[in-house]
């Protein structure tokens, strides 16, 4: 994608602080990280969300979350959360599959998400909906 800023950095035609490539995928910092050591994870195919990746790709990627998750917890001693945002209500302003992999660092840290838990409901009527999604394929 010519416009794709995530595919103009896998490209290097725009600098980006790698810590990671491989043949198919390359994590970078953040250039705005919600806490030190935030790093992107990305595939270089292009894909705007995560089922829209081959399948090649989709594995490769996991793989490389792994390994630089694996790396962030050993260099900062740190919990972390694995985010990737699909679509714009979700978050996601960059169009192209990001995984972030963000060190937390408890109270210390300022990075707070809401969780609204509610009652479980509807449960027979959205299993039936998502198998029926899942059977098509
Ligand atoms: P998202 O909201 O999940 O699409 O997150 C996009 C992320 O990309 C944000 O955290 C940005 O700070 C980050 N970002 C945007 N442009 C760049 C860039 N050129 N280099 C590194 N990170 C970037
Ligand atoms: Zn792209």
């Amino acid at each position: 994608m010519d416009v794709c800023i995530f595919c103009k950095i896998a490209r290097k035609e725009i600098p980006s602080a790698i810590v990671y490539e491989d043949e198919s995928t390359l994590a970078f910092l953040d250039i705005a990280p919600v806490s030190e050591g935030h790093v992107l994870v990305i595939p270089k195919e292009h894909a705007e969300k995560v089922h829209e990746l081959s399948e090649k790709a989709g594995y490769a990627l996991i793989d490389s979350v792994k390994k630089v998750s694996a790396a962030v917890e050993k260099c900062f001693n740190c919990s972390f959360n694995i985010l990737n945002n699909n679509g714009k209500e979700a978050g996601q302003a960059v169009f192209h599959v990001h995984f972030h992999i963000i060190p937390r660092r408890g109270l210390k840290d300022e990075f707070r998400y809401e969780w609204p838990s509610k009652k479980l409901q509807n449960h027979a009527k959205l299993v039936a909906e998502l198998k029926a999604a899942l059977s098509q394929g």
